[in-house]
């Protein structure tokens, strides 16, 4: 065999291995950072080695630092497992090694990924017209949609910010809420604007905007070019905002709407829990991620932008505006070269089809309420949050009593939760966001929170 033979057996035998035990591994790595920048460290040896054995080499030193997120009792953050044909794809992906921003050279992989927006797109309830810009994250995307919708708001203010810059320029207002995720404000520094500029709309204890807050905001600027930035799907408690209120009130006043559903506006692929996103249709722009909800490897989200002319604005390379014809996936985000990271979407898609997506959006909820009616009969665990979808946020007793709790659970390996302040109190928050999890791993991980809670009882 040749070298590149042996090392790809080495890799998929090294793969194979890690998921065939990764429900058995402690969720959380026993090994920190230390440990690992040592097993990895020492000086750059002066002659290479074998390509096999590099592979066999790098398996084996990664093993204890690795964390168990493919398995069924990871939970924390937001963040998904990776549907077998999703993670075959992104193999192959890597084989082609096709450099995918121009629709021109690299037609294979860019009509995959046209079509995967698009399948996208119908999935969500967005118009099929939209762009679908494949960028890395719900980060990422958040960051093109604010800068396609300010290229907008100060075009229809008689401003070209691609000639003009910001200097100078009128006012931009962006209204966001209370509980947006912090990639928003992050998004929102890349584009100039700055943490003292936002204007921040008071949420209910679940982190839904109020509507009578945003109407008194958008009255209060009346007249200056604005951005309303709603939310579907909060990170702690899974809220949407009331969007089919909200969205027409942003509109009276000619706001631009942005909506970050980097995993919630996948309820809309539910028939069961499409009411959620009501109204999303008719917002400007949307963030989503597909390596969340749709369980497809990192390096995947989506920035969806309702006229494309506004994301070509924003990011086109040439000078020509005419480049929009071709709509070139360069133009709908910040990169040139980067790989063809739509590619595992299209091959999740196509596995799920309609209704295995529908199916995975469903489990992930049901595997939700189970875990939160599990969780409330045990003695001394609150459970804070109303789980409209896939977050289930928990408390004990007092702050010091949920932080030991977080930490045994860590220590303890069944499932990994993670903490976090939710009202000025500490929280455990728990994802519903693996394909993997099975109704046993959600009685195993209340089975351990039981467990450690009862140790900890004053
Ligand atoms: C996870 C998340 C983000 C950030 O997504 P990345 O893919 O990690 O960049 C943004 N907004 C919301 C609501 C999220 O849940």
């Amino acid at each position: 065999m040749d070298d590149r033979t042996r090392a790809l057996a080495a890799a998929h035998r090294a793969a194979q291995e890690f998921l065939d035990t990764v429900d058995e591994r402690p969720v959380w790595p026993r090994a920190g950072l230390d440990e690992m920048l040592t097993a990895f460290g020492g000086e750059l040896p002066e002659e290479g080695a074998d390509a096999a054995a590099v592979i066999d080499e790098l398996a084996e030193r990664a093993s204890p630092g690795l964390v168990a997120i493919p398995g069924g009792r990871f939970f924390g953050f937001v963040i998904g497992a990776t549907l077998p044909a999703a993670l075959a794809a992104d193999w192959l992906v890597s084989a082609w090694d096709q450099n995918s921003g121009s629709s021109t050279m690299t037609t294979a992989t860019v009509a995959a990924e046209r079509v995967a927006g698009r399948w996208i797109c119908d999935l969500l309830g967005l118009p099929a017209s939209s762009a679908v810009g494949f960028v890395t994250g719900a980060q990422m995307s958040n960051f093109v949609c604010l800068a396609a919708a300010q290229h907008a708001v100060l075009r229809r203010a008689g401003w070209d910010l691609t000639r003009r810059g910001l200097r100078g320029a009128p006012p931009v207002r962006l209204i966001v809420g209370g509980d947006r995720h912090g990639s928003i404000d992050r998004a929102a520094r890349f584009c100039g604007i700055g943490a003292d500029e936002l204007v921040v709309v008071a949420a209910d204890d679940q982190g839904r905007m109020l509507p009578a807050e945003l109407e008194a905001a958008l009255h209060a600027g009346e007249g200056t070019a604005t951005i309303v930035c709603l939310q579907a799907g909060e990170v702690h408690t899974g809220a949407f905002d009331p969007i089919a209120r909200l969205v027409p009130l942003a509109k009276e006043h000619d706001a631009w709407v942005h909506i970050d559903g980097a995993f919630g506006l996948w309820a809309a692929a539910s028939p069961s829990l499409r009411h959620l996103t009501a109204g999303a249709a008719d917002a400007d722009s949307w963030t989503t991620d597909a390596h969340k909800t749709l369980n497809v490897p990192y390096d995947c989200g989506m920035a969806i932008v309702r006229d494309p002319a506004d994301a070509v604005a924003a990011f086109r390379t040439g000078g020509d505006y005419l480049m929009y014809a071709s709509l070139d996936p360069w133009d709908l985000g910040p990169e040139l070269s980067r790989r063809a990271r739509g590619v595992p979407a299209w091959a999740a898609l196509r596995s799920l089809g309609r209704s295995g997506v529908a199916r995975l959006v469903d489990r992930l909820h049901a595997n939700a309420r189970r875990l939160e009616a599990r969780l409330r009969a045990v003695d001394g665990v609150q459970v804070v949050s109303e789980v409209p979808f896939t977050q289930v946020m928990l408390r004990l007793w007092d702050d010091d009593a949920t932080r030991a709790l977080g930490d045994a659970i860590l220590a303890d390996g069944t499932a990994a939760l993670t903490g976090a302040q939710w009202r000025g109190r500490a929280v455990l928050r728990c994802s519903m966001s693996s394909w993997a999890t099975t109704e046993s791993d959600i009685d195993a991980t209340v089975a351990a929170i039981a467990r450690l809670t009862a140790r900890l009882t004053p």
